[in-house]
């Protein structure tokens, strides 16, 4: 039987970050995923700078535009530039940012193996046996990286489907947009979420966010038509929906030799469903807590504690946000905006910025 230290079963940004960790301390880790190109991901690839300052390597190569303004407007209205002293966020492209994590892991000593499905698991008292395309593996450690629909969860922790926030995107090149916008987040464009156009140079991802799958429908049709207001066109390709993982408050993340990580663990911030910083964050705490080899599943969710306390306080803020939108809005633009960017650009999270700004008040 095969037999490696980890086994990860996932290649994207959690994935790829416990793997390059793991991998670079001398443990030998094998990355599954069921994709060989990294072009199926729908995600937005914007890197908010507290996400771009986890990563081991630098982002240059994959790194399209550098933003230091955000536009927001209140349903399309009031556009108001949200400025920072210097970059809060770098735009990617996620298929090429999921390559040069991918390679960097590869290069840390991981091996990655394409598959076809999970068939099986098994835990005994020094490892799990995972069965993959019929063939068992063998592994001190298994971590799920497998995104928000994670058949580890199913498999090796079990609870039923979790339902979170959702999103549905599309590319327009750049030819077809009657303007090259800035990078901008449309509150309120649907209801209990949002729209956002985001630059990459020869194209612009544009796309709807809702924060409950109970909410308003983010489909083709919305998006197109929210494309044609904004850009003037409606020619998009690559459309794709997918679920977020926004409720790792209330999922185990954890149980003996089994670790789940990003969004498999829910650690998506159900505000405007940034999901990278979480998902990198996780990966590398994951490895650390194997790596440290002593109670690893105790350990992991320890760590975690900090940024699943911080979930947890986003939620009902997040609710209350978007159902008082337009006094909300009132808020971020006259009181909260210039401590928010600071924030931002300082590469804090939401609840630190808050923090800020009550300091700096009170
Ligand atoms: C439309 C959209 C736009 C978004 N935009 C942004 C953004 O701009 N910025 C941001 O921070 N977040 C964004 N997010 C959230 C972000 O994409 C996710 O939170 C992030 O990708 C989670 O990373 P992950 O590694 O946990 O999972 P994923 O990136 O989903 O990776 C999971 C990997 O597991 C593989 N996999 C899945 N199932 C199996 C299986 N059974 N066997 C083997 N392999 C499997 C998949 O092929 C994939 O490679 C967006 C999400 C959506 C839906």
């Amino acid at each position: 039987m095969a037999q490696v230290d980890v086994i990860i079963v996932g290649a994207g940004q959690a994935g790829c970050a416990a793997g390059y960790d793991l991998a670079r301390s001398g443990l030998s880790v094998l990355m599954l995923d069921r994709h060989a190109s990294t072009g199926h991901k729908p995600c937005a690839g914007g890197v908010t700078e507290k996400a771009r300052r986890l990563y081991r390597f630098p982002l240059d190569p994959v790194i399209r535009e550098t933003v230091s303004v955000l536009q927001m407007s209140l349903a399309l209205r009031r556009e108001t530039p949200f400025a920072a002293d210097s970059q809060v966020c770098v735009m990617t492209h996620r298929p090429e940012l999921d390559q040069l994590c991918r390679e960097q892991a590869q290069q840390a000593g991981a091996e990655l193996q394409i598959i076809h499905r999970l068939d099986g698991f098994r835990c005994h008292s020094d490892g799990i046996v995972l069965t993959v395309d019929g063939k068992p593996i063998q592994a001190r450690y298994l971590i799920g990286a497998d995104g928000a629909n994670s058949a580890v969860r199913r498999l090796a922790i079990g609870g039923g489907a979790q339902h979170g926030a959702m999103a549905i995107e599309g590319l327009l090149s750049r030819e077809q947009c009657r303007r090259y916008p800035e990078t901008t987040f449309d509150l309120g464009a649907v209801p209990d979420g949002y729209g956002w156009l985001f630059p990459k140079g020869d194209h612009v991802n544009v796309g709807l966010y809702v924060r409950t799958q109970n909410g308003a429908k983010v489909d083709r049709d919305a998006l197109a038509a929210y494309a044609m207001t904004r850009l003037g066109s409606d020619a998009l390709t690559h459309v794709q929906g997918f679920p977020l993982g926004t409720w790792g408050h209330r999922q185990r993340l954890a149980a003996g030799r089994v670790l789940l990580v990003g969004d498999a663990a829910g650690f998506t911030e159900p505000l405007l469903g940034e999901g990278i910083y979480g998902a990198v964050l996780s990966g590398q705490r994951a490895a650390a807590a194997i790596l440290a080899g002593a109670d690893v599943a105790a350990d992991y969710i320890a760590d975690m504690r900090r940024w699943s306390g911080e979930l947890k306080r986003v939620h009902p803020l997040a609710a209350m946000f978007y159902a008082t939108l337009p006094l909300s809005f009132g808020v971020l633009k006259h009181l909260v905006r210039p401590h928010l960017m600071a924030g931002y650009a300082a590469g804090l999270t939401l609840g630190q910025s808050k923090r800020l700004y009550w300091g700096a008040r009170f």
